[in-house]
Order: C-alpha cells, then structure tokens, then sequence
C-alpha cells in the first residue's frame, strides 16, 4: 500500500475492506493532500515528538505524521477500520493503533509510559459529533500537552478564538483560551472529504500556555460561574448567577461585585474578558454560600 491522500487511493482501499461509512462516529474522510500538509506543517512535528492521533480513519493523516514524529498513536472507536489500518500502515514500525473510544483513554499515562511525561502533540481530523467533550477532556484532565493541531467544524473553531461582545462568544472561548492560544491554519470546504459534511471545516492550532494568562484562586469556581453566565446567555449576569443551581450566590453579592470592578449591574456575560471573570470570581468566592435570606427576595 503507497501513500494515502488522494480521492482514488481512498476509494480503492474502501472498496478493497467493502467498508461503509458510519454516521454516528462522523466519518468524513480528508482526500486533499494539500489539507494534510498544511495540517502536517502547522502541528510543526520533530524527530523527537510523540504524537497521538484521535480517529485515523484509514490510515491517511496517520502516514503523515509517522514520517515526521518519534512515535504515533492514534486511537480509533470503529472496528471495522483495524483490518485496514493493519493494512495502510504496515511500513510503519513507530505506529501504534488502539482500537478504542477516546474518551476512554487515559491520555496522561501515555504521556508517561511513552514519553517520559513530557508534553504530547494531539493531531486529528476530529469527528465532529464530539469536539467539544475532547478537547475540553484534554486541558482539564491536565494531560501534559504542547499543542492539539485539529480539524474541526468552521463554527466551533471561530467560538474557540473569538473575544468578548460577539455572537461566537461564549464558554467554549473562555476555557479555550484560559489553557490555550488558538490560531485558525486554514478554512477547509466540504469537498476536501469523503463524505462530504454538511458544514465547512476548519484546521485550528492550539497551543497550550505555559500559566494560564491570568490569576484566578480557583479556576473549577471561574468556571461553574462562565458556564452560568452563558447558560442564562439573555438573562443579565446578575439573573444569570443568582438563578443557577450550580451556585449559591444572592443578587445583592453579585451587584457589589460588579460596583467593585467598575462594572454596570445590567451588564451580560457576554461583556466580560476573561481576566473579568477571574476577578469576579475571587470576590465572589468568599460570599458564596453565607448569604441566608429569602431565596425568592428580589427574584
Ligand atoms: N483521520 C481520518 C481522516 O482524516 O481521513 C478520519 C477522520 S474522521 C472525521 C473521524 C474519525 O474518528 C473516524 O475514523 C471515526 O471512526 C473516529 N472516531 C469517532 N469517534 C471516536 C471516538 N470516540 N474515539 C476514537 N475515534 C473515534
């Protein structure tokens, strides 16, 4: 088996298996060779990287990165691709296929068996049914990562890098850029597939901070407040926090919280930096839970 890449190479091979795609594991197949450099380019492999891939599907990306990487481990849910991934990357001694769900996997202790606990690379056409839940598994399992090079649907990759006051705007780019920076490599359309998704696509790099770029005393209570302001995204910050069953905290709290930051009371979460949450949340923290009064007062 030569090179994968191309849209003959691709079909031959799933004729060859008589392979039929599944939808539920979002299959869509990359076919342009100049997409794969570019993502190839943009994960900026070495000699030395140990690189994990999410979702091989038949091998293609998975020869790129084995010629440029130490090591290769992709991991890939569908069984039916194994007898084929034997197959394609057969050539290929620095390889490792685990026929398995990612989110079953424990990415840390690959890190630490196969690459002294140093940071890994993450590279992957991802399946678009569950982007979110991977790459939010990624930074908060505090797997040591470098960088997650991925290709995901236009639209989340455009919520993962966008700021405060647009419609993208939200918790996604918030926790994104809390561990992260994002940078968009390249918009890619439906036709570099097979299939063809119903969305455009997009390469983003995501490469993770040393710190996180700012202070907060207790990012797990930064969070629960971003995803209540987002939840409530029409609400005021004010209604937002208040109503929430994830927190204890009165109206009156989060008023003078926002007076100390200068901050109007009507203001929407949609408003706020994340440096803005992360004061917010320190001056919240130490009320949460002491306020006794009517839980219905001034609802
Ligand atoms: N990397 C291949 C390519 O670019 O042509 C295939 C990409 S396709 C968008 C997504 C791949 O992820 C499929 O092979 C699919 O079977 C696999 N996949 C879906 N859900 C998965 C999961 N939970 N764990 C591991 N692999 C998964």
């Amino acid at each position: 088996m030569g090179k994968l890449g191309s849209p003959q190479e691709t079909i031959a091979i799933l004729q060859k298996y008589g392979f039929h795609f599944q939808k539920k594991y979002g299959q869509n197949f990359l076919i342009d060779p100049r997409v794969l450099d570019k993502i190839i380019e943009a994960a900026e492999i070495g000699p030395e990287d140990y690189v994990l891939e999410i979702g091989p599907g038949i091998g293609t990306m998975t020869q790129a990165l084995a010629e440029q990487a130490r090591q290769v481990c992709a991991v890939e849910i569908d069984t039916k691709l194994i007898p084929i991934l034997e197959e394609t990357l057969k050539d290929y001694s620095n390889v490792t296929v685990v026929n398995e769900d990612i989110m079953k996997v424990d990415i840390g202790a690959l890190a630490r068996e196969h690459n002294e606990g140093r940071p890994i690379k993450v590279v992957a056409n991802l399946p678009y049914y569950i982007t979110t839940s991977i790459i939010m598994a990624l930074f908060e399992k505090e797997v040591p990562l470098e960088s997650v090079t991925v290709m995901v649907q236009k639209e989340v990759a455009d919520r993962m890098q966008v700021g405060p006051g647009t419609k993208d705007y939200g918790a996604l780019s918030l926790a994104v850029q809390y561990y992260a920076s994002p940078y968009i490599v390249a918009n890619v359309p439906p036709n570099c597939f097979i299939p063809r998704p119903a969305v455009g696509s997009a390469v983003i790099r995501l490469t993770r901070h040393e710190k996180p770029p700012i202070e907060v005393r207790d990012p797990d209570f930064m969070f629960r407040i971003i995803r209540a302001s987002f939840n409530q995204r029409r609400k005021t910050l004010q209604n937002g926090l208040y109503n929430s069953s994830e927190l204890q905290v009165s109206k009156e709290e989060v008023a003078r919280a926002l007076a100390q930051m200068g901050l109007s009371p009507s203001i929407r979460g949609e408003k706020l930096t994340l440096d803005q949450f992360a004061r917010l949340a320190d001056l919240l923290q130490d009320k949460e839970g002491q306020e006794t009064g009517n839980p219905d007062e001034g609802r």
